[in-house]
């Protein structure tokens, strides 16, 4: 395995629900745009880590 694919992952954490998974960047902007999906809460950028090695 190399690093030739940059992947754009990071790990939210609902900081309402504490729910937590990993997010693409495009799921990412829509979690930013609507909020948690489990538990509907606004989020901020906060909520995310990168989590790309
Ligand atoms: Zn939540």
């Amino acid at each position: 395995m190399s690093a030739t694919s940059p992947t754009d992952d990071y790990e939210f954490t609902c900081p309402q629900c504490g729910e937590g998974f990993a997010v693409n960047d495009g799921m990412r902007a829509a979690v930013l745009e609507r909020g948690c999906p489990i538990c509907g809460s606004p989020t901020s950028t906060e909520a995310f880590a990168p989590c790309s090695a």
